[in-house]
């Protein structure tokens, strides 16, 4: 065999051959691998800097400078070290969800097809070289740039490179680019530009580093941090007002404006929150449902709405032809599976040269096969049309199978517009596709609109096969191809259910998810299977893609749980996320793939399937089901909503404390300076920097509990009613009591007594450690407190989050060793409490735990569930 010069020398003359193997094995090395070169993101120190300069940051920015103006280096330093190791945590976590971004990137299939040697095989995306023949079907990713070859019958989705959303057509010698994906059709391209030189790489380099996605969460969140800071600042200036008026010194003012500031901001959220998305992620991970971004994880846990589709979701996508029908009789098929033999039988005897017909014909219009693997048949390809071939050899020995059967002469792909396919071969059309896209095009009906009407009331998936013969003229369109035909035949395909997608569909139901399911296929087939996996609700809608309302009347007109919608079109699907969206519902949609790009990335959660899925739907999607399953749905948002949640349970956590934090000054300031401060704006730090953060971590891990699919989604507000009683008017006042208490009781214990001036120095400090201590033992008993809203930690069982248990021991270990370790404590300005301050400390940490139950008690008595 010769070897082409590679290069686009024109597509014409390497069209049938390829490159060989060792002219592509030089080229690799002469060119190189075909990956883009590593995505140069904003430099890192770019991105360390951003995370200084957060709005939470900035406010400490200016406490921090304020502390140095008012000749308090060490204050100042001590904000600024907050700030930067905050900064620095974020970085990272940042850095390593861009990390696991990439990995997810790596579970996307890159092998492409393309003909070396002169044969059809598939090779890594890498190793494809400048001169390579690609073989492009639907679905596919376009591996490097590459000129459309002759016979090319494509429609391309350029939205990546150039936002226009709908796919255009392609026909021989067009430029296609990296990164662009073929939606429909088939055709050959000449590789003309890999790697580093392909367009794609030259709008990577330009525009290095995308926009963070602002999804609900991040606004919401946004939305906190300001609410706090607001607060905070506002705090902070009332405080410099009314000193001014009490006549504190300058100096005295800036350092208890800022502490109150400081004492109100919780450092820590942040972090934190991150954490718990990241967790979050995880166990979805290992539950097979993998998100691409990490907010989705809270976007599915306020899911309203799923949108899914039949076939490998509801269904297991494995496909065998059980009924067979032809002008002149009918055949049954008893087996399932894919293996070439199983019983057939015949209405009579003479029918069996029509199903042979009907058979072959079905196999040889289209390109999935079976094969044997490890000792049983399994399907390559389309599950359909392996399940075609299957049934080929079942009615016929002499089938030799699509594998090995001669390549048709040409082919009009399957497009879910026509939703039929064409071939021509040996001077023949043969046309397959949905029924009523093929029945107006053959003459006679001859019974089998009835057929139809009967196999897909049964569940089955029903084909028509029809042909003609074209004899020496080939047609030169689909539409040319595919008229005057005569037809062979019916076949009913069976899809068996997935076994628990009946509990999971109950699932949705019962945590007030509506269902809808949307099909490219018969309306009585997507109805029977919808009954027998028990989404569709007695009497519910049936509705055809083509009688689906006007846009302002569709989000009222499917807004129906149990929906059924058949004979969809990828366009309707994008309309229904939006009218669905506008509604006010959170919607997921599943997609497998070809043309429903634009669908997915309109619905809030795109959902693409691993197994069965195109790239086309990955890269648009937001999360990806390893084993496409519609329960893994379910486990995501199930997972989803335990993150929301738990992101709530440590918000309390750390307002309760902010509380706790600022009410000493507020005493200072009430009793015009006569109380002496509690705590000092250093032991505030401390507190919410190193005793407070590993259990707020472990709360936002908390395992979804029993009821979390049981109630409707919790979307809305992370800061809302429940939130902000419990820390400011329940459990917040309780910690504060308790540490002015704690503070009060050293002074006594030391001599004091009401109405003399306070004691200073050493008392002071004691007292002050006391009050410290105080915190930290009701934050310990308040982090079992806020694992639930309404039930109390003895009804939920003390170990029921062992991690908890881990990070509570080491935050109280953590306060100790502050209190203990000489020159740490003289850093912080406090020493060793009393006794009695230490037992009013522990009172406290019971306390907490005494007025949470009551609490929860009352709650419970005055809202009845
Ligand atoms: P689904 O939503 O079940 O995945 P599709 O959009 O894939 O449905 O298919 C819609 C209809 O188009 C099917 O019911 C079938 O009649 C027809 N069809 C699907 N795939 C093929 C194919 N490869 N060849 C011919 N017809 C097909
Ligand atoms: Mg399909």
């Amino acid at each position: 065999m010769t070897s082409p010069a590679p290069g686009p020398s024109g597509p014409a003359d390497v069209a049938s051959v390829g490159l060989t193997s060792a002219a592509a094995a030089a080229a690799l090395a002469r060119d190189g691998p075909n990956v883009l070169p590593t995505e140069r993101r904003r430099p890192a120190i770019w991105r360390f800097v951003r995370q200084m300069f957060h709005f939470f940051a900035l406010v400490l920015w200016v406490a921090a400078g304020l502390a140095f103006v008012a000749g308090m280096p060490q204050l100042g330093t001590a904000i600024a070290a907050v700030i930067i190791l905050n900064g620095t945590f974020a970085f990272v976590q940042e850095h390593r969800a861009d990390r696991s971004a990439d990995r997810l990137k790596a579970l996307m299939p890159t092998r492409v097809t393309v003909r070396r040697d002169g044969r059809r095989t598939t090779v890594d995306a890498a190793d494809i070289v400048r001169g390579d023949l690609l073989l492009l079907e639907s679905g596919d990713r376009i591996p490097a740039d590459a000129v459309s070859g002759p016979h090319a019958d494509l429609r391309i989705d350029t939205s990546m490179l150039t936002g226009e959303s709908e796919p255009t057509a392609v026909g021989a010698g067009v430029r296609l680019y990296a990164g662009t994906f073929a939606v429909e059709g088939e055709g050959e391209a000449l590789v003309t530009a890999t790697g580093g030189d392909t367009r794609l790489a030259g709008i990577a380099r330009l525009s290095s580093g995308a926009a963070g996605s602002t999804g609900p969460l991040s606004r919401e969140l946004r939305r906190v941090v300001r609410t706090i800071s607001a607060i905070a600042l506002g705090v902070g200036f009332v405080f410099f007002a009314v000193e001014a008026l009490l006549g504190v010194p300058l100096v005295d003012r800036l350092v208890f404006s800022i502490g109150v500031t400081v004492a109100l901001i919780p450092e820590a959220l942040l972090p934190t929150v991150t954490l718990a998305l990241a967790w979050g992620a995880e166990q979805m991970a290992h539950r097979r449902a993998l998100v691409r971004h990490l907010e989705a994880v809270e976007t599915l846990g306020s899911t309203t709405f799923v949108c899914t589709d039949k076939t490998g979701t509801l269904t297991l996508n494995q496909m065998t032809v059980i009924e067979a029908w032809t002008p002149t009789g009918r055949a049954g098929i008893g087996a399932p599976g894919y293996a070439p033999r199983a019983p057939v039988t015949y209405s009579s005897p003479d029918t069996h040269d029509a199903v042979v017909r009907l058979a072959v014909a079905g196999a040889r219009c289209g390109s999935g096969y079976v094969f044997a693997a490890e000792g049983s048949w399994r399907a390559h390809g389309d599950p359909m049309e392996a399940a075609l071939d299957a049934f080929a050899h079942r009615v016929s020995a002499r089938w030799p199978g699509l594998r090995d059967a001669p390549e048709p002469d040409s082919r009009f792909p399957f497009d879910p517009r026509r939703r039929r396919m064409a071939v021509v071969t040996g001077g023949t059309v043969l046309v397959k596709g949905a029924p009523d896209a093929v029945l107006p095009l053959c003459g006679e009906d001859r019974g089998a609109s009835a057929v139809v009407e009967e196999l897909t009331s049964r569940g089955m998936r029903v084909l028509a096969v029809a042909g003609r013969p074209v004899g020496d003229r080939p047609p030169a369109t689909a539409a040319e191809a595919e008229r005057g035909l005569e037809l062979y035949g019916l076949v009913g395909l069976e899809d068996p259910p997935r076994p628990d997608v009946q509990s999971s569909i109950a699932a949705c139901r019962r945590a007030g998810i509506k269902i809808a399911m949307m099909t490219g296929d018969h309306p009585m087939t997507a109805s029977a299977i919808a009954d027998q996996v028990g989404l569709r609700s007695p009497g519910g809608l049936v509705v055809v893609g083509a009688d689906l309302p006007a846009d302002d009347a569709l989000g009222a007109g499917i807004d129906h749980d149990g929906i059924v919608i058949a004979r969809v079109s990828p366009e309707d699907k994008l309309r229904i996320a939006r009218a669905l969206r506008q509604r006010g519902h959170v919607v997921a949609m599943t997609g497998d793939g070809v043309n429903d790009g634009p669908a997915l990335r309109e619905a809030d959660i795109g959902v693409a399937m691993g197994l069965s899925g195109t790239d086309v739907a990955r890269e648009a999607a937001d999360l990806v089901l390893l084993d496409d399953h519609f329960a893994t749905i379910v486990a995501g948002v199930e997972q989803g909503r335990a993150t929301f949640l738990n992101i709530r349970r440590f918000l309390t956590y750390h307002l309760t404390d902010n509380v706790a934090e600022v009410a000493p000054f507020i005493v200072w300031a009430l009793t015009g300076g006569q109380f002496p401060l509690a705590l000092g704006v250093l032991q505030i730090l401390a507190i919410d920097i190193a005793t407070d953060t590993l259990s707020a971590v472990a709360l936002g891990a908390e395992p979804p509990g029993r009821h979390t699919l049981e109630r409707p989604p919790v979307c809305g507000r992370l800061l809302n009613r429940t939130v902000t009683r419990r820390a400011f008017g329940v459990l917040g006042p309780t910690v504060a009591v308790f540490t002015l208490a704690a503070f009060v009781a050293s002074f006594t214990s030391a001599g004091w007594r009401p109405g003399e001036p306070f004691p200073t120095g050493d008392v002071l400090a004691a007292a002050s450690g006391a009050a410290f201590i105080a915190v930290i033992m009701a934050q310990a008993a308040n982090a079992f407190a806020c694992r639930s809203s309404a039930s109390t930690p003895a009804a939920l069982g003390w170990t029921g989050n062992p991690l908890l248990l881990g990070a509570v021991g080491a935050d109280i270990a953590m306060g100790l060793a502050l209190l203990y370790v000489p020159p740490v404590a003289e850093a912080l300005g406090h020493r060793a409490p009393p006794v009695a301050g230490w037992t009013v400390a522990l009172a406290g940490a019971a306390a907490v735990l005494v007025v949470d139950a009551l609490d929860k008690h009352l709650r419970a008595h005055r809202r009845p569930r």
